[in-house]
């Protein structure tokens, strides 16, 4: 049974760690943040609406992102284990997760929070800006993207908080250090 997400501020290293650990769990990786550019790829309804909040780092509204994500891991068979990364982003998110979970006998094992102190996610992002060309990774947009994440998502470490699942981990170091920590803290939380 694997049924994690990761909560941490853009440059934190969701996405390095997320596929890491989902490989070696062997469950789904379902970046939000990825599925989404692959709608504005495509150019479809949702990859249209999505794309100017996406552009200004703002977020994308609650409702396409839930149902987004919900049709994922719902849908006809519903996933058993998965790895979310960059969902849920809001109260409200969290909220219609926490729902649909407690419906389906599927709420979450655990969140994995990552703690990078703020000077080191700007100049990860940049670098990361500069070598994928990413259009979000730039100043201006960066600085929007850290102040919506304190705003709107920081509130969540307090809702796992309370539900005793939230996992502090220390995000500064090498990847390979980074994940050995990850896995040490979950494997109490696993172990069934
Ligand atoms: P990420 O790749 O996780 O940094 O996400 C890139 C962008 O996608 C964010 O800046 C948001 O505009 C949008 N996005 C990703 N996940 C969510 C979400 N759960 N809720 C709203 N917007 C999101």
């Amino acid at each position: 049974m694997f049924r994690a997400l990761l909560l941490a501020p853009p440059g934190a290293g969701k996405g390095t760690q997320g596929e890491r650990l989902a490989e070696r769990h062997g469950v789904p990786h379902l970046a939000t943040g990825d599925l989404l550019r692959d709608h504005v790829a495509r150019g479809t309804d949702l990859g249209v609406a999505a794309k100017a909040a996406m552009d200004g780092g703002g977020l994308v509204p609650d409702a396409l992102v839930i149902d987004m994500i919900l049709e994922r891991i719902g849908g006809s068979e519903p996933l058993k284990d998965f790895l979310l990364d960059g969902f849920p982003r809001t109260l409200r998110q969290a909220r219609a997760a926490f729902e649909w979970g407690s419906l389906m006998g599927r709420t979450f094992d655990a969140v994995i929070m990552l703690q990078v102190p703020e000077e080191e996610l700007v100049r990860r992002l940049v670098e990361r800006g500069r070598q994928s060309g990413r259009s979000d990774d730039s100043a201006d947009v960066i600085r929007n993207r850290l102040q919506v994440y304190e705003e709107n998502t920081a509130p969540l470490i307090g809702f796992y908080e309370e539900r005793g699942i939230l996992l502090r981990i220390d995000g500064t170091g090498s990847v390979d250090e980074i994940t050995e920590r990850i896995e040490q803290s979950l494997s109490p939380l696993l172990e069934v």
